[in-house]
C-alpha cells in the first residue's frame, strides 16, 4: 500500500498513476475539513488562481511538457482537455467542471481509498508521497522542516479576481484574441492615456493587505499587479496591459492600453482579470477595477488575495526522482518540491509515482532524461544552487543546449524571422525530449 499526502494537482495524478500501475493507494486529503487559505471546494486538483494550464504550442516550454504528460497518460491532462474553454492559444479549463471529473475518476477507482484527515506526520513504515502543496497545513510543514535536512522556504503568490460576465459593459469592451490569432476568445477593455493614468495612480495609491512576512520575496514571474505598478508607470502597459496587436473597433486602432479577461467557467458566465493577481484589500480592488471601461459595474464572484507559500529547499532534500534524501519510503511532489505551476505540479506527480512504483518493485531509480522536459525540471530541483534555490515553472532554458550542429540559424531566420528561429529551436527540443521519453520508457519497461 502507498499513502499520498494531499488530493491537488499533484497528488491527484500521483494517485491515480500508482493505482492505474497496480499499487493500492490511500488518498489523504483534509479538505473539507479543513480549509487551506485559498481553496474553497471540497474536490481534487483544485485550481486555486488562474484556470490555465498555459500555452499549447508544441514548440514551447509547457507545450513540450504537456506532450510528455499525454505520452505518459496524466490523468490531469486528460480531465484538462476535456473541460477545456476558449483561451487562443492557451489550455485554459472551467475550473469546477476540471476539479469535479478528476475527483470522479479517483473516487471511481477500486484501488483508491480517499480518506478525509489531516495528515501531521509521515508513518515511516509506510511509502508515502507527500504532495500537500504551498499551503501546507503547519503541523506536517513544522515536521518538514524540522526533519528534511534543509531550511523551509517561502515566498508570496497572489491571486487575480473574477468577475461576472453580465455585469462587463460589452459596448466598451470587446472580444478578440490578440492579432486575431484564432477564435475571439478573451473580452478586451481599452484605457486611453488619461485613463491609464487615471487607474495607476489609483492603484499605487489604494490599500494593500498586510504582509505579515516582509523577508518573504514575491514569485517574480506572477508579481501582484500593483507590484508590478510600483517598478515604473509604463511597466504594465508592457506587461498585463499591453495593448499590442489588438485593434479597439470603434478606433481600428489599438488602445493606449488593454485588460483582458479569459473566460474562467464552461457557461462563461465568469471571467477572470488576465495578470491581476493582486493583494489590494477588497474594497480598494472594486474601487480601482471599476475605473476600467467596462468594468464600471462588474460583479465580483471572487476577489484577489496573497499567500505565504512553503516549498523545501529542493537540492538539499531530494534527489532528481523526488526522493527525500536520507528519509527511506519517503517522496515529496508537486509545488512544495519547488516546482512552479499547476502543470508543473501534475508532472511532478507523474515521475513520483514512477518512482515509488520501482521502488515498491525492487528496482533501482532512474531519474527521467534531461532531456524531456520534465526531467530537465527534476535536475534542477536536485542540482540547483541551494543558497539561491527558488521555484521554477517549465522553460526551455532548464533543458541541455542543442548540439551545435543541430540547427541552421540562419536559414530559419530567413524562412520566418526570430519567430521562425524560436520555433525551429523549439521543434529540435521537442523531437528530442520525445525521443529520449521514448527510450527512457521502453528501458524503463514501462507501458503507455
Ligand atoms: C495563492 C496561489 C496562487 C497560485 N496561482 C497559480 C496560477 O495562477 N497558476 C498556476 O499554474 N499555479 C498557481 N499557483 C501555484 C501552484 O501551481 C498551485 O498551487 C498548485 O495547485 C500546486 O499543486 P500541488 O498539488 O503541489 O498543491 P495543491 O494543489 O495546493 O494541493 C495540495 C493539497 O494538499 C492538501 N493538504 C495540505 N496539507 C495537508 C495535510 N497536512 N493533510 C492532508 N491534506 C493536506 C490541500 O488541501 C490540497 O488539496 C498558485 C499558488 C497559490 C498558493
Amino acid at each position: 500500500m502507498v499513502r499520498v499526502i494531499g488530493a491537488g494537482l499533484a497528488g491527484s495524478e500521483t494517485a491515480w498513476q500508482l493505482a492505474r500501475r497496480g499499487h493500492r493507494v490511500e488518498l489523504h486529503e483534509m479538505r473539507p475539513l479543513r480549509q487551506t487559505p485559498a481553496h474553497t471546494t471540497s474536490d481534487a486538483a483544485e485550481m486555486v488562481c488562474s484556470n490555465s494550464f498555459k500555452s499549447d504550442d508544441p514548440f514551447s516550454a509547457t507545450g513540450i511538457l504537456k506532450a510528455e504528460l499525454e505520452r505518459m497518460d496524466s490523468l490531469v491532462l486528460r480531465c484538462a482537455r476535456a473541460t477545456r474553454v476558449p483561451a487562443g492559444n492557451s489550455l485554459a479549463v472551467d475550473r469546477a467542471a476540471f476539479s469535479a471529473l478528476v475527483t470522479a475518476e479517483l473516487r471511481a477507482h477500486p484501488a483508491i481509498a480517499w480518506i478525509e484527515d489531516e495528515v501531521r506526520a509521515p508513518d515511516p513504515a509506510v511509502p508515502t508521497i507527500i504532495a500537500t502543496g504551498p499551503l501546507t497545513a503547519e503541523p506536517l510543514a513544522q515536521w518538514l522542516g524540522e526533519r528534511c535536512g534543509g531550511a523551509r522556504l517561502f515566498f508570496y503568490d497572489a491571486i487575480a479576481p473574477i468577475v461576472l460576465r453580465e455585469s462587463i459593459d460589452l459596448d466598451l469592451a470587446w472580444y478578440a484574441s490578440r492579432y486575431d490569432k484564432g477564435a475571439a476568445d478573451f473580452i478586451n477593455c481599452p484605457l486611453d492615456k488619461a485613463q491609464y493614468e487615471t487607474f495607476l495612480d489609483a492603484l499605487l495609491a489604494a490599500e494593500r493587505a498586510e504582509l505579515h512576512d516582509f523577508d518573504t520575496p514575491y514569485f517574480e514571474a506572477c508579481l501582484p499587479i500593483e507590484v508590478m505598478a510600483d517598478r515604473g508607470r509604463e511597466t504594465l502597459r508592457h506587461g498585463p496591459m499591453k495593448p499590442v496587436g489588438l485593434d479597439d473597433p470603434r478606433t481600428g486602432r489599438w488602445p493606449h492600453a488593454v485588460v483582458q479577461l479569459r473566460q474562467d467557467s464552461l457557461a462563461g458566465d465568469h471571467f477572470n482579470l488576465v495578470g491581476f493577481q493582486t493583494r489590494l484589500k477588497w474594497g480598494a480592488q472594486k474601487e480601482v477595477f471599476r475605473l476600467i471601461p467596462g468594468l464600471a459595474n462588474a460583479e465580483f464572484a471572487r476577489f484577489g488575495s496573497i499567500h505565504r507559500n512553503t516549498y523545501v529547499q529542493a537540492p538539499k532534500v531530494l534527489d532528481a526522482t523526488l526522493a527525500c534524501k536520507g528519509i527511506p519510503n519517503l517522496w515529496i511532489a508537486g509545488q512544495l518540491s519547488g516546482v512552479e505551476g499547476y502543470l508543473e505540479s501534475a508532472a511532478g506527480g507523474l515521475a513520483a509515482a514512477e518512482s515509488v512504483d520501482r521502488a515498491l518493485r525492487g528496482l533501482d531509480p532512474v531519474p527521467l532524461p534531461r532531456e524531456t522536459m520534465l526531467g530537465a525540471l527534476l535536475h534542477y530541483l536536485a542540482h540547483a544552487s541551494p543558497k539561491d534555490f527558488g521555484p521554477t515553472n517549465a522553460m526551455l532554458g532548464l533543458l541541455p543546449p542543442l548540439p551545435e550542429d543541430a540547427l541552421d540559424a540562419r536559414a530559419a531566420k530567413r524562412a520566418g524571422g526570430a519567430r521562425g528561429l524560436k520555433e525551429a529551436k523549439g521543434r529540435l527540443h521537442r523531437d528530442r525530449a520525445l525521443a529520449s521519453l521514448e527510450a527512457h520508457l521502453a528501458a524503463a519497461g514501462a507501458r503507455a
